[in-house]
């Protein structure tokens, strides 16, 4: 990068990305598909660096939520199948069709929307039949006693003309959170699902070449649950608390630098709302990045970054194009220094933890204002100097 624009940026390491693939890939049983899921900007990474990675790689399939952006993809040259998560009016189906995207169909009535919209057009749309089984988000009902309606509605939905309907799934609400509860709780899932699948194979005559259910939380936790083919997101981009069970690397830091350094006495109050004041004589550090960047202004006096020779605390409230951090005990932290928010010295769990949230919110919070910056090398060795 132009060292003149140096402000803020984030590093993606693709060698780390293929590297976590491959590494995700050897755990799965022979012959089980592999699907990256790629929405919201690949979790931050950039949705069409990181397709392409996995289109060259061999992956099988690729999710996003919308239609646009399955067609950012299309448009930048990605070929391989890519299945939208979420709803798509019906009267893009023809839009669907012609570039070839795979669309979630999570009910009978959208079914029938598709279904003659393909067939005004003479087309066929491919489909992939979305069930709840305990999420209670899209899909079809089909717990307790909406089981036989769901099944019914499942059939009638796969026997409609001009829908293709290739795969089944469904999504778990608790795979990735310990405690017998939790993992009671999403067996039930995983077991609802094998029995619609069963009954609208029995009752219907209906197969599915493509099931799957296992998000991040059952790859690691649940293997036996992969059937067909797993749909991880954030384990691909080396997060999560177990991340580090199968060897996977975080593939983004993000960076700032130190824009000047100031001197206070004792008693100084810094940032906005005077939420801190300063203990001692402090050597203070003005940081290029702020909540406009992705940096939550409520990790305002929780956190710190890694700078060379340790790590500063954040100090006083989170501004929106800057903040401030303690140097006063780093006298090897200068103006232009760069400053890690988080990747492999500073732990993005750790830094979720501290705002509240999970690490995928942090991940999309990072804005467009902030460059990608790509690299070919891995930058995952934790024991390496800044
Ligand atoms: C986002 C999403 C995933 C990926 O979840 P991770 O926890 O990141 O693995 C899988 N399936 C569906 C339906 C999703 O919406």
């Amino acid at each position: 990068m132009d060292d003149l624009q140096k402000r803020t940026w984030a590093e993606i390491s693709l060698p780390n990305i293929l590297h976590n693939y491959r590494a995700i890939r050897a755990s799965l049983p022979a012959g089980c598909r592999f699907l990256g899921v790629v929405k919201a900007d690949a979790y931050g990474h950039g949705a069409l660096p990181v397709s392409k990675l996995l289109q060259e790689a061999g992956a099988d399939y690729l999710a996003v939520s919308c239609l646009d952006e399955a067609l950012e993809l299309r448009q930048g040259g990605i070929t391989m199948p890519i299945l939208i998560l979420g709803h798509t009016p019906h009267e893009y189906t023809e839009t669907l069709i012609r570039e070839n995207i795979t669309q979630t169909v999570s009910a009978l009535a959208k079914a029938r929307e598709y279904s003659a919209a393909a067939r005004a057009l003479g087309l066929t749309l491919k489909v992939h039949i979305k069930l709840d089984t305990g999420m209670s988000r899209l899909g079809f009902l089909c717990a307790g006693d909406y089981f036989d309606r769901g099944v019914e509605n499942v059939i009638a939905s796969c026997q409609l003309p001009n829908l293709e309907p290739e795969g089944v799934y469904t999504h778990f609400s608790v795979s990735d959170e310990d405690g017998a509860d939790n993992e009671r709780y999403t067996r039930e899932q995983f077991s609802l699902f094998c029995r619609v699948i069963d009954a609208v194979r029995d009752r219907g005559g209906v197969r599915f070449a493509i099931r799957h259910c296992a998000n991040t939380g059952a790859v690691l936790h649940y293997p036996e649950m992969a059937l067909d083919m797993v749909r991880p997101g954030l384990l691909l981009y080396g997060y999560g608390d177990e991340a580090g069970k199968l060897g996977l690397k975080p593939c983004m830091r993000l960076v700032t630098t130190v824009s000047t350094i100031k001197h206070y006495e004792a008693g100084t109050c810094i940032s906005y709302g005077r939420h801190f004041v300063t203990p001692r004589h402090s050597r203070v550090g003005v940081l290029a990045i702020g909540y406009a960047d992705g940096l939550l202004r409520s990790l305002s006096n929780r956190c710190s970054f890694a700078v060379a020779g340790g790590f500063a605390p954040q100090l006083g409230n989170i501004c929106m194009d800057m903040c401030m951090a303690d140097l006063t005990d780093l006298p090897q932290a200068q103006v232009g220094s760069e400053v890690e928010i988080f990747g492999p010295k500073n732990d993005l769990n750790a830094l979720a933890r501290a705002a509240g949230t999970i690490p995928y919110e942090l991940m999309c919070a990072v804005s467009k204002r902030v460059p990608r910056v790509y690299h070919n090398s891995e930058f995952g060795d934790r024991s390496s100097e800044l």
